[in-house]
């Protein structure tokens, strides 16, 4: 039964291959959380990034936060998150 041995070392090779493509795939989906947070980490550093961004509500007539919402109720900028928008919704 020589042919089995042969397969069944294929299949063991194969799945350490593929064992190996999952660590990586790990390991790349793990950076790619790294650089999220990190991205994350410096828009709550600097604060202010989300006045570049009209707030919905307030558009709405519906946001009562007045100057402590955390959006802008700059209706000039609304240009900036028109693609937010169109995701959100
Ligand atoms: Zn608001």
């Amino acid at each position: 039964m020589k042919k089995t041995s042969v397969n069944d070392k294929g299949k063991e090779f194969a799945e350490k291959a593929e064992k190996k493509k999952a660590k990586e795939e790990e390991a790349f989906l793990n950076s790619l959380y790294k650089t999220v947070k990190v991205v994350k980490q410096t828009e709550i550093d600097e604060g202010d990034e989300s006045k570049n961004f009209l707030c919905q509500f307030f558009k709405a007539g519906l946001c009562d936060k007045g100057d402590l919402c955390e959006f802008s109720h700059d209706l000039n900028i609304e240009f900036n998150v028109n693609l937010f928008v169109e995701t959100t919704t």
